[in-house]
């Protein structure tokens, strides 16, 4: 997409210091937000802060070799880890930190994540859950993978199963998920036989705080019990785990952007089936929350671009577009990256990762998906994106806008 004609791709751009979206707006017609959620939602536990505990976007942008997360260093000399949530992004890190060296074979982990997880000291992964088997967030696939592991065994207690008719309730791919975790605990009484490690379900549990000298070194978690709107209620029980590390997949969150109305309970940017208002839109998890795949969202996308198509009217096309934009760019010093400079920056850490070892994560950029038919009629489509590696917060992804009137 980033070829066409009518594309053009400006990079080491950051909404705020650069230009702020008031300054876009002026200069598009249409500007969309398509941000993401790549922001941990905040576990808020005392002793939340200690080494030793990580969130998720950290621990996955580690081993995806996201250059803001290389230097992460997770403890992976300790016996034991605690992965907090019943989503698929729990049970990818509980599956990252269980595999063997050769499970990764032809698998695109960092160099660097793969050299420590092979050092790993990780013998028992627990995976907490506050709600139980029924309220799983775990996709079927991904869940039954867990299942599959040369030197893990996962473990559910088959107390924490509802009675096996309550499942007639569910839909299927939610039966299906918890008929993994059935077979899991019917295999339990055996489970780690010949295995070395284990990933343990601990459902109604849910972390109320981290202790540790220093460093993180116990979870203590209060049991729960489902209330009548099936939310998690503590029942003042408490235990503890002992783990040196603690990784939090409670979620995502999109970061906010100054001027931009936000919806911080969501997560996400204030907004109507895409429509923030104004010229202003937003697609992906910056419209929906953290939530869903590309296949959920793409569908989204689509529905942004016919909107943008049929509200601009005839009134637009009468803005600077490009021009204005590089202009207020060059004035500020901005070190623009074009798209031919972000193809170089890509083939040199393609180059850098041959050898048998990926250097890092494939990048998305690199996709090839069309454009919906109804974003046709825009004849410039602007794409603002950091360049990798060189700025921190990847906080503006894509905006597009029509350089002149549609139909012309
Ligand atoms: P998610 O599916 O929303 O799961 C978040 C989990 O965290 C839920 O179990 C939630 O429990 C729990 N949680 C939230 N706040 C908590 C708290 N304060 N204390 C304890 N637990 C808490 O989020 P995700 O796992 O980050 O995944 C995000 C999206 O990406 C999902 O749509 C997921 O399917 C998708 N994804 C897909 C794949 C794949 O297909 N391979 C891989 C990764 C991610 P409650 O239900 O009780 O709120």
């Amino acid at each position: 997409m980033a070829l066409s004609e009518n594309v053009r791709f400006v990079g080491n751009v950051t909404v705020g210091p650069d230009v702020s979206i008031e300054e876009l707006l002026g200069l598009y017609d249409a500007v969309i937000l398509a941000t993401g959620a790549p922001e941990d939602r905040p576990l808020g536990l005392p002793g939340s802060g200690l080494p030793g505990v990580i969130g998720s976007a950290a621990f996955v942008g580690w081993y995806n070799g996201h250059p803001d997360f290389a230097g992460l260093k997770p403890p992976l000399d300790v016996a034991a880890a605690a992965v907090i949530g019943n989503g698929n992004v729990a049970l990818d890190v509980a599956r990252i930190l269980s595999k063997t060296r050769a499970e990764f074979d032809g698998s695109d982990i960092a160099a660097h994540a793969l050299e420590a997880l092979e050092r790993s000291s990780i013998r028992t992964v627990h995976v907490l859950g506050r709600r139980g088997p029924h309220q799983i967030a775990m996709t079927p696939k991904e869940l039954g993978e867990l299942g599959h592991l040369e030197d893990a065994a996962p473990r559910v207690d088959p107390a924490d199963l509802p009675p096996a008719e309550a499942d007639a309730l569910l839909e299927p791919g939610m039966r299906k998920s918890v008929t993994h975790l059935r077979d899991f605990a019917a295999a339990s009484a055996g489970a780690g036989a010949g295995k070395r490690k284990t990933i343990d379900f601990d459902f109604f549990a849910v972390p109320v705080a981290i202790e540790g000298d220093g460093k993180a070194a116990r979870l203590i978690v209060e049991r729960t019990a489902l209330g009548p709107d099936l939310g998690a209620r503590g029942t003042g029980e408490t235990y503890a785990i002992d783990c040196g590390l603690v990784i939090s997949c409670i979620g995502y969150k999109t970061l906010p952007i100054e001027g931009v109305p936000y919806d911080a309970e969501r997560g996400r940017f204030a907004n109507r089936d895409g429509v923030i208002g104004g010229g202003l839109y937003c697609v992906g998890w910056a419209r929906r929350g953290p939530t869903g795949t590309i296949g959920t969202n793409r569908p989204d996308g689509f529905e942004v671009a016919e909107k943008i198509a049929v509200e601009l009217g005839d009134g637009a096309g009468m803005k600077q577009g490009p021009a204005g934009l590089d202009a207020l760019l060059q004035a500020r010093g901005a070190d623009t990256v074009t798209f031919s400079d972000w193809q170089r920056i890509e083939a040199a850490e393609a180059a850098g990762g041959k050898g048998g070892e990926p250097a890092r994560e494939a990048s998305p950029a690199s996709s090839t998906c069309s454009p919906p038919s109804a974003a046709e009629p825009f004849r410039t489509v602007l794409a603002l994106q950091p360049a990798p590696s060189y700025r921190p917060a990847p906080v503006f992804r894509l905006a597009f806008a029509p350089d002149a009137p549609v139909g012309e």
